[in-house]
């Protein structure tokens, strides 16, 4: 993250600064995702936050499954979740917790509470209560806040016992009725739900809520500062009543973050499983979610991630941020990192009619001009070659500068050639192409020094292999289809993906190995498919295309 401007390092350090509320203490964050699906670039955002805050301050980051909502949590996501903060780069050492093994030290403080005439059994409907919720004007109603406190004691541990039906009673923390902030007129922090839980089975059937479970998981771990998104704002005073009425065995702060959204996509978990329910995408991972693991199978690497979030910064301003600026942060690190190669997509054959039948050549080629120390590779050259058939025209517009009867270009990295001639099938498609080769321009040049105005990629038939290429986009047709009035579903793009059977790739990516990433000349980053590529057929998902579309002050 940004030091400069970034509010939470400042109140941090603060905090443990002299006379600060932690002074001396160790900084220690958590990250506290529910199990409930994949992580996204929104929660990326969350743990970046959280696990950088501790790492700059030398502190600790605990891992922490926030489990207590017994619906739809699930093992798989739990792996999952490890997997992705892995894979950024983050380490929780032995601190991975579940804040279900504190349910029996949050009865306890639940006890407690009603022991201090701090909470009671309430016997509302959840229809009622929010009848009786009262608005701005006038107060809520609560006709149980005042029974006997040994009356609720019973009557809680009869709820913990199952004693009674779903929804039948609550418990409600004692705070205001009158409050302007409705979430501290007498909340409820324990209802009845019998939902088997993942870890804790059936062992329970009374759960704390969200509001009451999040202050004392913070406090049992002993977080110093726990750091969340902006739509807990609001919940910042129940937080500290929780905080400051049980005794726990730390006072945690919360400070609250802006959160992330992105052009062009959805970050919520239910409008992403819709997406996989109906059928749109192929699961998490599919490339076009926005999903960390769709990022990697997409070919996204760790450290854009980490530089887009570290380049959007914290602020208390939720904004959503253009999806060309996470394109522009990739293509970044892949214009450092990524080896060069060449691939075509749509080829047509190219013979290269003065260079000997049986002949071949190696040509040595440059991995990456932006690292020498990536060091070269052999390319074969030869009479029969692919070259990508909108590269050719019979009848070339103004501007056009590459293959056409007469012309000369560049074939990358070998030779500079003529066309002299084309072939067309029955249905009067272009199939062949025909050229003459300059032996004086091994490498490229010219031996007069004539300006050869275009250069183009191209394999050699022979050394080359056949591949699979899917060609990404955006999903949506429309800026934000997150914004709650918008039926995402109605602007799905027809041609998010667009697989191209039948291209050809040079010969060295037989050895590329699954997730690695290259340049494919002129047309963009690719990555190989981990799940789909076979021995004989490899798939590349493209990443990102190389034109930058990104710009700075559109966000
Ligand atoms: P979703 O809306 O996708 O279901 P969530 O908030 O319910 O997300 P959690 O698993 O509870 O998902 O999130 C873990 C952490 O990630 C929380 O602290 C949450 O505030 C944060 N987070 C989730 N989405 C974003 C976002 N778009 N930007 C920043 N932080 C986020
Ligand atoms: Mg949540």
């Amino acid at each position: 993250m940004n030091e400069a401007g970034n509010f939470i390092f400042d109140m941090i350090k603060e905090d443990i600064g002299p006379g600060g509320r932690f002074e001396g203490m160790r900084v220690h964050t958590r990250f506290p995702p529910e199990p409930n699906g994949y992580l996204h670039i929104g929660h990326a955002k969350a743990l970046e936050i959280n696990f950088v805050a501790a790492e700059r301050f030398g502190g600790l980051c605990n891992l922490r499954m926030d489990d207590t909502n017994p619906t739809r949590e699930e093992e798989e996501f739990v792996e999952a979740i490890k997997e992705d903060i892995r894979w950024l780069g983050h380490d929780w050492e032995d601190r991975f917790f579940y804040a279900s093994n504190y349910f029996e030290q949050m009865y306890n403080y639940a006890v407690e509470l009603i022991q201090k005439g701090l909470a009671y059994v309430c016997e509302l409907t959840p229809e009622e209560v929010r009848k009786y919720r009262g608005d701005l004007t006038t107060p809520a109603q609560s006709p149980y806040r005042d029974r006997p406190i040994e009356e609720s004691l019973q009557l809680f541990r009869m709820m913990r016992e199952g004693k009674f039906e779903d929804g039948k009673m609550t418990l409600r923390a004692k705070i205001d009725l009158t409050s302007g902030n409705f979430n501290m007129r007498d909340p409820v922090i324990y209802r009845i739900n019998r939902i088997p839980h993942h870890n804790t089975k059936d062992r329970w059937c009374v759960y704390p809520m969200y509001d009451f479970a999040h202050p004392l998981e913070d406090a049992i771990e002993k977080i110093t500062h726990s750091l969340c998104s902006l739509e807990f704002e609001a919940h910042r005073p129940l937080y500290d009543w929780v905080i400051m009425n049980c005794s726990v065995p730390a006072k945690p702060r919360q400070i609250e973050f802006a959160r992330l959204g992105i052009t062009h996509t959805v970050l919520s978990k239910r409008k992403l499983r819709t997406l996989i329910e109906s059928g749109i995408v192929d699961g998490w991972d599919d490339p076009r979610m926005p999903t960390l693991c769709g990022l990697r199978r997409r070919g996204y690497t760790p450290g854009s991630i980490r530089i887009f979030h570290e380049r959007n910064g914290v602020s208390k301003v939720n904004s959503v941020v253009d999806y060309a600026f996470l394109e522009h942060c990739l293509r970044e690190d892949l214009n450092q990192n990524a080896k060069r190669v060449m691939a075509v997509l749509r080829p047509i054959q190219l013979e290269i009619t003065n260079y000997p039948a049986g002949k071949s050549e190696l040509f040595e080629v440059e991995n990456n001009p932006e690292k020498p120390e990536d060091g070269t590779r052999e390319v074969c050259f030869s009479r029969e070659l692919f070259i990508e058939s909108e590269d050719f025209a019979e009848n070339p517009e103004k501007k056009f500068y590459r293959l056409f009867p007469g012309n000369e270009v560049r074939l990358k990295s070998a030779y500079v050639i003529r066309c002299t001639g084309f072939e067309k099938d029955e249905f009067g498609n272009v199939c062949r192409v025909f050229a003459e080769y300059d032996p004086e321009s091994r490498g490229g040049n010219t031996s007069d020094g004539r300006k050869i105005k275009s250069t183009i990629h191209w394999v050699d038939a022979n050394a080359s292999i056949r591949a699979t290429i899917r060609l990404y986009d955006r999903l949506f047709d429309v800026e934000e289809p997150d914004l709650s009035d918008c039926n995402y579903l109605e602007h799905i793009r027809p041609d998010s993906l667009v697989v191209v059977q039948g291209a050809r790739v040079e010969k060295s990516l037989e050895n590329a190995t699954a997730g690695e990433r290259f340049q494919f000349l002129r047309q963009g980053y690719f990555c190989l498919d981990k799940k789909d590529s076979t021995g004989d057929q490899p798939v590349f998902n493209r990443a990102v295309s190389l034109r930058d579309s990104y710009r700075p002050n559109k966000t």
